[in-house]
């Protein structure tokens, strides 16, 4: 059976993040149809974007949709978004085979597009190596090809940017970096306020590092806290790709404003990474927070000198283009 088949069991999650009943309810991927979620159908053209975060997909709808009554109870507050938990920590394969249909029905409008304007012969795709989503190829001869479903970086013949599996853009400081779950910890008794609590937080080693620096004094009046804060600091400094090992402090020191610190290690970074789009990318809006458009977009074109699709430098250049418009007003 293709992987773009799937039944699974999820719960709805609420607008206060908890996971709804206590056994799953049924849900089935089909490649004709849609997602089926509680016997409801989900098109996969009514569909505007997914997200993934932790074991829960976020399943963005076209805002038009009209959903059955037990569907639209289960809206996030003011937004068209269902959120699902997905049981036996399928929610990678659930979220990347809605992809891959999501994809080819696109890929498939694209093609016919082309050949109704008989230049059908110009059409390429190539699926992706982590996802097996597919990408448009048509018109693109970079280095690298950037799926924006998974977001991986990889070249022609399906080889990803090395020891880069992990590096995206930061959900928090929008930022390339390694992106993880990190726990996020507070057991402390400080000034007479008592604290037990834990969650997971998904972020980059530099908003981390962050985390770790807020929180170690108030941890270090309980060995528990004391312990978590040692530990989170060990996860976020260790394990980096040694070509980017400079990577999350160039970054850190680019948003605290230190732009003449920044400078020196992307350049070092970039001389051995002169094709990566990720670190091309962050260099450019490091020059842009810090008041620097000209190389801010000198190094975003050389992103999409490397990568084509990159649509991380594409939407901050669109988005920088839209800001200057609205001053000229
Ligand atoms: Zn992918
Ligand atoms: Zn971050």
């Amino acid at each position: 059976m293709p992987a773009s088949y799937y039944k699974f069991q999820f719960k709805f999650v609420d607008a206060d993040n908890r996971a709804l009943g206590y056994t799953g309810r049924q849900a089935h991927v089909s490649r004709e149809d849609g997602i089926e979620l509680d016997g409801a159908v989900i098109g996969y053209e009514d569909l505007a974007d997914t997200f993934l975060y932790l074991n829960r997909v976020g399943l963005v709808l076209k805002p038009y949709l009209a959903l059955p009554r037990h569907l639209t109870q289960h809206l996030q507050p003011n937004s068209p978004v269902l959120l699902i938990e997905v049981m036996e920590g399928l929610a990678f394969e659930i979220k990347s085979a809605v992809d891959q249909n999501r994809s080819n029905l696109y890929l498939a409008r694209r093609q016919a597009a082309l050949e109704a304007e008989r230049k059908g012969a110009a059409f390429r795709r190539i699926n992706c190596p982590r996802c097996d989503s597919g990408v448009d190829l048509t018109h693109q001869a970079t280095p690298y090809i950037y799926c924006r479903y998974c977001e991986t970086i990889f070249d022609q013949y399906r080889q990803k940017l090395p020891r880069c599996d992990d590096y995206k853009i930061c959900p928090i400081c929008q930022y390339y970096g390694r992106v993880q779950n990190f726990p996020d910890t507070r057991f402390y008794l400080w000034k007479k306020e008592g604290r037990a609590s834990y969650r997971e937080r998904y972020f980059c080693d530099t908003c981390a590092q962050r985390l770790q620096e807020e929180t170690r004094l108030k941890n270090a009046t309980l060995l528990v806290g004391l312990v978590s804060n040692v530990y989170l600091q060990n996860q976020y400094s260790t394990g980096r790709n040694p070509d980017l090992a400079e990577l999350s402090q160039a970054n850190r020191l680019a948003q605290d404003g230190d732009m003449k610190g920044a400078d020196l290690l992307y350049a070092a970074m970039t001389l051995r990474n002169k094709d990566n789009p990720g670190l091309r990318y962050n260099y450019g809006l490091a020059y842009l927070q810090n008041g620097d458009p000209k190389r801010a977009f000198y190094q975003l074109r050389e992103s999409l000198e490397a990568c084509k699709n990159y649509e991380p430098a594409r939407q901050l250049i669109q988005f920088n283009r839209r800001v200057e418009v609205e001053k000229e007003k």
